[in-house]
């Protein structure tokens, strides 16, 4: 039996080593906390709970969904998309459910690449842009993210002779793992370099809701000339604490869409409809929740920013996403810096070289931990600067 060159070419699983020892030290018993996984620690809102319990029970639901959605739900998105953003979609063909929004990121390269065509992708990453790149035979280019350019890809600096091979253009903001956000300026200059050179930008943007000071991140869509030349992907995991869930949506260019949604039809069969249910009653109710769950975060991101600085590790407070990333003194690998949090402190978090190599130096920290954990790693950590701490 022999496996594809793209099962092959998958990069090894970079947390492999960390994952082992989380595991052994939890075999003998030792209570180990993460601060490593991006996934919200509170529970969907009540509402939207009762429309699946309702939905459960509507003998149309129990049969195979449509691949383009219910069109109350295209129609739900549009709304929604209208009321957050002013943004105004055609909810029959600029709109576009999905099976949470990684199936879709996954899958529209099939949409795009050839082998031998280039996507500029971000460093340090989501993986799944450049990993959906190579499986439809194509290289992804990267675009460091550093604390110099203020986490922005520096568009003005890809070679000429990768832009001819180029296709395609990821942008992630809030981002992750940077927690770094875009404003609409830079959003502009995205628009105008994909139609200078031919390019379609694919904006990735579920954390567009999860924000903190009042700060309000804004769509890729409100650019003007956005929808000429791409695509938000969008989610509803993160916002209503729906992960588990898997609904999303893409929405923008009604050819980009289209092209989608056709890769998708020989793919998939759409979203369980109960679940689709769900979503119409997230996005056309009450959104209190939000920031309800939003000064939730924010309390943890604050004490555990405050006690990253006495680690002396460099922080920025996070203005959006569920993420802190935090620069390490100089000299420290994520890697190491990660195990020794483990091995010392029994806390994990993630190195950031596990997302590209321009996120050497910095490691990820999420605040979707139960406060009784992020007291606990909080204590563990204070007590770890107080017996070893970091040469400095
Ligand atoms: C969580 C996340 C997603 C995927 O969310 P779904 O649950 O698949 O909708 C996409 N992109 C980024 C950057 C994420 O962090």
């Amino acid at each position: 039996m022999r496996t594809s060159k793209r099962i092959e070419q998958l990069p090894p699983y970079l947390f492999v080593e960390i994952s082992r020892k989380i595991a052994a030290k939890r075999a003998r018993g030792e209570d180990v906390i993460s601060l490593a996984i991006g996934d919200p620690d509170l529970p969907t809102p009540r509402h939207i709970l009762d429309r699946l319990h309702r939905a459960a029970d509507v003998p149309a639901n129990h049969r195979y969904p449509e691949t383009d959605g219910l069109p109350e739900l295209r129609r739900a998105i549009a709304r929604w998309y209208q009321q957050r953003f002013g943004v105004v979609l055609d909810p029959d063909t600029e709109v576009l459910p999905l099976i949470g929004s990684k199936e879709g990121i996954g899958h529209i390269a099939l949409c795009f690449i050839d082998p031998g065509d280039v996507a500029l992708v971000p460093d340090p990453a989501y993986p799944v842009y450049a990993i959906g790149t190579m499986f439809a035979g194509g290289e992804a280019y990267p675009l460091p993210l550093t604390d110099e350019n203020g986490f922005l890809p520096d568009l003005d600096h890809v070679p000429e002779s990768v832009l001819r091979r180029a296709k395609l253009l990821w942008l992630n903001y809030p981002n992750n793992p940077t927690a770094a956000v875009a404003d609409l300026g830079f959003f502009q200059r995205a628009v105008e370099f994909a139609r200078r050179h031919d390019l379609a930008v694919l904006h990735d943007g579920p954390y567009s809701e999860v924000a903190f000071d009042g700060y309000r991140p804004v769509s890729f869509l409100q650019a003007a000339g956005a929808k000429d030349v791409g695509l938000e992907f969008h989610s509803l995991s993160k916002t209503y604490n729906m992960t588990g869930w898997r609904i999303g949506m893409a929405v923008g260019n009604a050819r980009l869409i289209n092209a989608l949604m056709r890769v998708k039809s020989n793919l998939d069969s759409g979203i369980p409809q109960a679940i689709q249910e769900m979503a119409i009653a997230a996005l056309d109710g009450s959104q209190d929740c939000i920031a309800e769950h939003n000064k939730v975060y924010q309390r943890r991101r604050d004490r555990l920013c405050a006690v990253l600085q006495e680690m002396g590790l460099r922080v920025r407070p996070p203005k959006a996403s569920l993420y802190i990333w935090a620069r390490l003194p100089d000299g420290y690998k994520s890697g190491d810096f990660a195990a020794r949090l483990l091995e010392e402190a029994n806390v994990v978090v993630t190195p950031g070289r596990g997302y590209g190599p321009a996120g050497e130096g910095y490691i990820r920290l999420s605040i979707t931990t139960p406060d009784d954990q992020v007291d606990e790693a909080l204590r563990r950590l204070q007590a770890w600067i107080g017996k070893q701490g970091l040469k400095r």
